[in-house]
């Protein structure tokens, strides 16, 4: 709490600064910009209120603190080992490698957005599991939702063989709108053949130009490894975070990031039940985080799923054979359902 108060002390008084171009500013100025007590403001130079500013940034929710933090009930069991962290409580349970990037969410795999510490979780994916996991928003009991099968026409996506990516997105797409319809939502769809070939940007248009309450692109995956398999599903990373992937540095502020909650919540219950499908249930390569353009130029919330790796043995006849799609279909249009369950 101080230290957030200090954070405004500082950003204040740089604003007031270019406002009246004054070359410094007197403590009690500052005590009166932050509303703190002159004393407070005289125990610290202006250097040290800005490197406190720029730590806030880096808030962290001690691990003794996270069921408070994450909106888990009083009587929250917590379990401290040498490298994990796990809560247990409110029908949930979290478990957090310490000092690493990876967590288990009720049993499916998430990646963080900024690396637990040994003794803390980042305070942007405190407050994303408590929005999206622990009390999420209700949502609207009838939703409309933009279905985007990846790919189309010349655009093949990935192929093994005669098996185009195009096909398996559309038929699957096809069969969860069909569905969520029956659930009594509204879906669009970004293509519902196998053409026209849309553009990234288009797609993201579609987003912008109809009121959407999700946009849910459908992808398959491919490797030059042939054991990489299993689903991934993706939301954008939090303002200021890096990708899950190595290659995926942070960017500047995107519109899709002011829908970030209701995204994660979206992933969150689509991973759950691809996860939760009946055996044999997909490998689970988590929830992750990356700056696709669909994502970022979706103003909604939004989530990319990757259903499988065409690439692998075990993931093949899922993705390529009609029972597997339809058993994808299922499972996607069941998150999605339970996602939009207030
Ligand atoms: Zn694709």
């Amino acid at each position: 709490m101080r230290l957030r108060l200090f954070a405004r002390c500082a950003r204040d008084d740089r604003e007031q600064m270019t406002d009246d171009r004054r070359p410094s500013a007197s403590p009690s100025r500052l005590a009166a910009y932050c509303r703190l007590s002159t004393v407070d403001c005289r125990l610290f130079s202006l250097p040290l209120v800005l490197l406190l500013a720029l730590l806030s940034g880096c808030a962290r929710r001690p691990f003794h603190n996270l069921p408070e933090a994450l909106g888990l009930p009083p009587g929250t069991e917590r379990v401290l080992t040498e490298t994990q962290v796990t809560l247990r409580g409110g029908g949930h349970t979290f478990t957090f490698d310490r000092g690493k990037r990876t967590a288990t969410l009720d049993g499916a795999r998430y990646y963080l957005h900024e690396p637990a510490t040994m003794n803390a979780l980042g305070a942007k994916d405190s407050a994303l599991i408590r929005q999206a996991i622990v009390r999420p928003t209700p949502p609207p009991a009838r939703a409309t939702i933009l279905l985007d099968p990846g790919h189309g026409a010349s655009d093949t996506g990935c192929r093994v063989g005669k098996t185009h990516e195009k096909n398996i997105t559309l038929a699957v797409a096809l069969e969860v709108k069909r569905l969520l319809e029956a659930q009594g939502h509204r879906v669009l769809m970004t293509r519902a053949a196998d053409g026209p070939q849309r553009s990234l940007e288009e797609r993201a248009q579609m987003g912008a130009a109809n009121a959407i309450d999700a946009f849910v692109s459908i992808h398959v995956n491919s490797a030059a490894n042939a054991e990489a398999r299993g689903i991934e599903v993706y939301t954008l990373p939090a303002p200021g975070c890096d990708g899950t992937a190595a290659n995926s540095p942070a960017r500047a502020p995107m519109v899709g990031q002011a829908h970030l909650p209701a995204a994660t919540r979206l992933a969150f219950c689509v991973q759950q039940a691809l996860l939760t499908m009946e055996a044999p249930a997909p490998a689970d390569r988590g929830l992750r985080h990356a700056h696709f353009k669909v994502l970022r130029d979706t103003p909604a919330p939004a989530i990319l799923i990757e259903m499988g790796f065409l690439t692998n043995a075990q993931d093949f006849p899922l993705l390529a054979e009609a029972a597997g799609q339809q058993r994808l279909a299922v499972a996607i249009a069941r998150g999605l359902n339970t996602a939009f369950t207030p």
